[in-house]
């Protein structure tokens, strides 16, 4: 008792293992500081976690463990917070790239450093000259940088490398004061067996005990051809390296780990996709490039059979702009919303079980004041639009109107394009319709639709009779709820000589149709409408007129 619960302990390759997805061994997972052996607590109880073994069993070093303490966990727990970007550019580490051209195949070295951090520059209005001031001295690269490319509205600075170089450095000073720039920023030579992972165009070099994800593409360095290439493998060169590269899945494991021993596959691995901008790459390898102020919708998506908590940090820390996304039900992705920066990027990272996966949202164009009125939200592509009487639209987003009620016209509804259902076609939502019969509660039917379904699921409904109520729920991003007019839509009384006038402007057509339809044509009433919605004595008064006007035709035709 009293000691606090730790959620990781270390597997024997010296991952950190979360303890949702621990398996029941004993002796087995260690402490990542005091390296003595962790139990493991799964019980019936809610919060399961990992424990130190009472202090007659343990070591020495175990029983001052820092971990025991709460004060100790939760700075070790700001460590694992911290995303390995951030511990690269604190130790001044150049993060490499292998970036393939989508269109020649050629392979080629990117290092990339990070540009003049906005924060830094709060308060000063000469971003110029700060910018002018950098000073490069570089060992490996190619093209010395410019100082322009480390202007803080670019994502990031890529520098091309020379593959062949035996170190790559690049020192960046300034007579600014620019801590988390200015410095001495340093890569190993590329040696063989080392491994870049990413999408097949761009690519970031892993570190030993790194796990690899289904779907990802693996670009591993190697001395020589190996003589037997599995199928799936491109062999391709980068200086002179042979690489090959395969889009990783369970058959290319044993490869991985003839090549790359340092390298495991990740069973428990959770994948983020870029939902909207739609013009994105799904997988966030590269920045995404976006229109300030409009939003990014991130859906996470954890590992089969995990239900786990995430945690949003921002690149670097801070600690007002952690977010959790909470449990929700088992293999359902969590969707999640930031807005594009002003100007410059915002750069997160989320992360569960040591792993992370980050997000660089890079406002492509800069903000004027005029620009800025407009608010250009072209992007906001998930929600409803509603086509209201009098031609006027009204979109509705999950997030902005978590409660939105609005009453439609059945008839309305059950005949035209009037709700459009906008966002990706894949996207999934719970559709929940709630059904009255006479003033007494009598239904409620819950489905998970991709958008693309839902338009025809709310016709249906709304032609049922007693339909209260339609939410759609779009999980973490919130949700829209529409209420159909239980109150139905009247017509008032028009003056002969007006049904007289509508029915002439249907020409000859107006003698084909039934009365029914005439009626509606009248009145300018959707198709449906019942008949004792118009005023009493409507169709009598229709089938005199009509009779009239069919006498006046014949005697013109005589
Ligand atoms: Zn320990």
């Amino acid at each position: 008792m009293g000691e606090p619960r730790i959620k990781f302990g270390m597997n024997p390759q010296g991952q950190l293992v979360h303890i949702l997805e621990a398996k029941q061994y004993t002796h087995y997972y260690k402490c990542p500081d005091c390296e003595d052996y962790l139990q493991v607590r799964q019980g019936e109880e809610r919060i399961w976690y990992f424990a130190h073994l009472k202090s007659d069993e343990s070591t020495s070093r175990s029983r001052s463990c820092e971990l025991r303490s709460p004060i100790g966990l939760e700075q070790w727990t700001e460590r694992v917070r911290k995303s390995p970007i951030e511990r690269a550019e604190s130790a001044r580490r150049m993060r490499l790239f292998v970036l393939r051209h989508p269109y020649t195949n050629t392979l080629s070295l990117g290092g990339v450093l990070p540009v003049i951090p906005a924060e830094e520059l709060a308060g000063t209005d000469d971003i110029g000259s700060i910018v002018s001031s950098l000073r490069f001295e570089t060992l490996g690269v190619r093209e010395a940088p410019e100082a322009e490319q480390f202007h803080p509205s670019e994502a990031e600075v890529m520098l091309d490398l020379d593959p062949s170089a035996k170190e790559f450095r690049v020192v960046v000073s300034s007579t600014f004061s620019l801590p988390r720039l200015v410095g001495n920023w340093t890569a190993n030579r590329l040696t063989a067996g080392a491994v870049f992972v990413g999408s097949d165009q761009r690519a970031e070099q892993q570190s030993a005990g790194a796990r690899v994800k289904d779907a990802d593409t693996v670009y591993v360095v190697l001395e020589t051809v190996p003589p037997e290439i599995p199928p799936g493998v491109t062999l391709g060169k980068l200086g002179e390296w042979n690489i090959a590269w395969f889009s990783f899945n369970a058959t290319m494991e044993s490869f991985l780990h003839r090549h790359a021993p340092a390298l495991s596959r990740d069973t428990n691995a959770f994948y983020v996709d870029v939902v909207v901008p739609e013009s994105a790459d799904p997988q966030p390898w590269a920045p995404v490039d976006g229109v300030p102020g409009a939003i990014a919708v991130l859906a996470v998506i954890p590992a089969h059979g995990l239900n786990p908590e995430f945690e949003v940090v921002s690149v670097p820390l801070s600690a007002q702009s952690t977010s959790i996304i909470p449990a929700s039900i088992e293999g359902n992705p969590r969707l999640f919303v930031e807005e594009f920066p002003p100007t410059g990027s915002r750069r997160l990272s989320i992360h569960w079980g040591g792993r992370h996966i980050s997000v660089v949202l890079h406002s492509s164009i800069e903000l004027t004041e005029d620009s800025e009125r407009e608010s250009p939200r072209a992007e906001e592509r998930i929600g409803l639009r509603i086509s209201l009487d009098g031609g006027e639209d009204a979109e509705l987003r999950p997030w902005e109107n978590p409660d939105f009620q609005m009453r439609l016209e059945r008839g309305r509804v059950i005949h035209g394009p009037e709700v459009i259902v906008i966002g990706p076609p894949d996207l999934p939502i719970d559709l929940t319709g709630r059904f009255f019969s006479g003033t007494r509660p009598s239904s409620t039917i819950r489905e998970r639709l991709k958008t693309g379904e839902v338009p025809d699921r709310i016709r249906s409904w709304l032609q049922r009779e007693g339909l209260d109520s339609v939410s759609l729920s779009y999980g973490a991003l919130g949700s829209i709820r529409i209420e159909p007019g239980r109150a139905e839509r009247t017509f008032r009384s028009l003056p002969t000589e007006e049904i007289e006038r509508r029915l002439r402007k249907m020409g000859p057509a107006v003698f084909a149709e039934s009365i029914n339809v005439l009626v509606r044509e009248v009145y300018d009433a959707p198709g449906g409408t019942l008949h004792h919605r118009f005023p009493p004595g409507t169709r009598k008064r229709v089938r005199r007129i009509l009779a009239q006007l069919k006498n006046q035709s014949k005697r013109a035709d005589s």
